[in-house]
């Protein structure tokens, strides 16, 4: 453990290993529902179940938590499995409710036995009107009292499939007039003629979440199952559930979700984004789904330092977007190789360079790494660089190229600049420059001092590609919260597709979500379809950072 001092689910924990419940054993789960793929939410519930075993020595159940055939598929176990295996995690098992499913409907007959559930021919809708508001009671079904047998009975008969959906439901015999809306008679089992994505047509009764989840737990034997805040006031539910059935007390702890500004972490909202065609996929870069962000060049230890650094809270918050992007600067300033590539391309001649002569210049991959190494790049007579890196009317303090202005050329030469051919237009088509022979990076004796250093690339062996430019998706800072519908506060500028870009030689070698610093530019990643001969990157985050300072402010 590091010297940090421990937060409240750390508290709680040590607590219990001092008192030796369990023997000092802690065993935690992570329990994702497989209708949809995880995101930066979910992360944080990784990180947090996994790093308190790791903390204490404990261990991690993956548990799907398939209880609801008709939004569940084997696509979405899949992702889930590589998303968290990609964040660096490795479980101790791999269980699914839908394993329990025999079990849970035992359960059930037990507390039928007990005279604690019934079956209730009443629908959904009557169910929910007779349960009454927060301040006044729930009124009893007509079916609360029918005798045991009978219902064990009726129960076999729904898991029979001798009912329609909807026609009966199994429900706990609890309390109506409970403060707790929870603990109103809640349903245990609901009909659902439905195929699971793993039980097939097995059975046609589904339990409930609140009658699965902390059974599941119990049957793993899971010492802390830790949830979100919304399940607070499921736990005398969970509880009485535990104490009826005799069987294993999880301890639930609850802790805030992170609200993240100018993002959506809801799976139905994502889902809803992917099928109307408002992104590309599920793994689109704009997503905050973990693919999502794996495309757009996140690396899982920026995302494990961001759920570290958000902290654990038991208040709702809103996190700043910002310290994520803060987050992966971090870890590609340390880790990104260098590259220069140029988005919006002017050409530059240096009208004192042999015409037939390329240079390979050695240049370093990444200052920050003296591992890194170097790699050589081309250099000739004819450069691409950025438009706007020249003007013909420089203000005060310019320190790019403009007639008469010299600037140094990452890794290559200091040059001065002579002027520009035009079109019939006036538009600048060519920027014209000297090079001082004896400049060059490294070996440097002109005794040329300049400000300015600018990124280029060699025109004969540029490589063309293309850039993806992203943006935020989302125009305000709580989309899922105002007024309007989420989708009309979408960004149309979200995503720009730059199609003439070029990029230096080495970077055919690119691999899919290999990250780059690109010199000036920002972070950026080979997208999952590039190629060789068809080069795409996406930019993960601009260079800029306004947070580094609010960070250290706060260290
Ligand atoms: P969503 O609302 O996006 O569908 P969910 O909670 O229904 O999320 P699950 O698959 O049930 O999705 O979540 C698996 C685990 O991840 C749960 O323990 C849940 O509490 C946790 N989790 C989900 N979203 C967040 C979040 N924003 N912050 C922290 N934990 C989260
Ligand atoms: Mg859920």
């Amino acid at each position: 453990m590091n010297d940090k001092p421990l937060n409240f689910l750390e508290e709680i924990i040590s607590e219990d290993i001092s008192n030796d419940k369990h023997a000092g054993r802690i065993l935690t789960r992570f329990p994702p529902e497989p209708n949809g793929y995880l995101h930066i939410g979910h992360a944080k519930s990784i990180c947090l179940n996994f790093g308190l075993a790791q903390t204490f020595n404990g261990k991690t159940n993956l548990r799907f938590d398939d209880t609801n055939p008709i939004t569940e598929k084997t696509e979405y176990v899949e992702s889930i499995k590589a998303d968290i295996r990609w964040l660096g995690f490795v479980w101790e098992a791999e269980y699914y409710a839908s394993d329990y499913f025999e079990q849970l409907h035992d359960f059930a007959v037990k507390l039928i036995t007990k005279g604690l559930a019934y079956v209730d021919d009443l629908s959904a809708e009557e169910i929910a009107r007779l349960k009454g508001t927060p301040t006044e009671a729930g009124l009893p079904s007509p079916f609360r009292n029918r005798p045991i047998a009978e219902n064990l009975e009726l129960f076999a008969a729904m898991r029979n499939g001798i009912y329609a959906d909807g026609e009966k439901t199994l429900r706990a015999k609890i309390d109506m007039a409970s403060p707790n809306m929870h603990l109103r008679d809640p349903i245990m089992y609901r009909i659902k003629h439905a195929h699971h994505h793993r039980t097939g047509n097995k059975w046609c009764i589904y339990p409930m979440y609140d009658f699965a989840h902390g059974q599941s737990d119990a049957i793993e034997k899971i010492t802390h199952s830790i949830c979100t805040l919304e399940f607070e006031v499921h736990r005398p539910l969970y509880n009485w559930f535990i104490e009826q059935l005799e069987i294993f007390p999880s301890r639930q702890i609850e802790f805030a979700r992170g609200n993240i500004n100018y993002t959506i972490t809801s799976k139905r909202k994502l889902l809803q984004l992917v099928t109307e065609g408002h992104v590309a996929g599920w793994d689109d870069p704009r997503m905050p789904t973990i693919s999502g962000m794996r495309r757009r060049g996140y690396t899982p230890a920026s995302i494990r330092d961001f759920c570290d650094r958000i902290g654990i809270a038991r208040r709702e918050n809103m996190i700043d977007v910002g310290l994520l992007e803060f987050c992966v600067r971090e870890d590609l300033n340390k880790n990104a190789q260098r590259r220069m590539v140029v988005v919006n391309p002017i050409k530059l001649i240096i009208d004192n360079y042999p015409d037939d002569t390329t240079e390979m210049l050695t240049a370093e991959n990444n200052t920050e790494d003296p591992n890194a190494g170097s790699r050589l790049m081309p250099f000739s007579k004819n450069l691409w660089i950025e438009a706007d890196d020249f003007t013909e009317n420089p203000p005060k303090k310019y320190f790019r190229l403009a007639p008469g202005l010299s600037v140094r050329l990452k890794s290559a030469y200091i040059i001065t600049c002579t002027g520009c051919d035009k079109d019939e237009n006036g538009n600048v088509i060519a920027v014209h420059a000297n090079y001082h022979p004896n400049s060059k990076s490294g070996q440097d004796t002109s005794g040329i001092s300049v400000k300015g250093v600018m990124h280029f690339v060699s025109a004969a062996q540029a490589l063309p590609c293309t850039i993806n430019l992203y943006e935020r998706l989302f125009q305000v800072e709580n989309p899922a919260s105002e007024a309007a519908d989420f989708l009309s506060y979408l960004n149309p500028d979200s995503l720009k597709v730059i199609t003439n870009a070029f990029a230096e030689p080495v970077l055919a070698d690119a691999q899919p979500l290999q990250t780059f610093q690109f010199l000036r530019l920002g972070y950026f990643c080979a997208d999952t379809l590039s190629k060789p001969n068809q080069l795409i990157f996406n930019r993960t985050v601009t260079l800029k950072d306004t947070w580094a300072k609010e960070v250290k402010k706060s260290n």
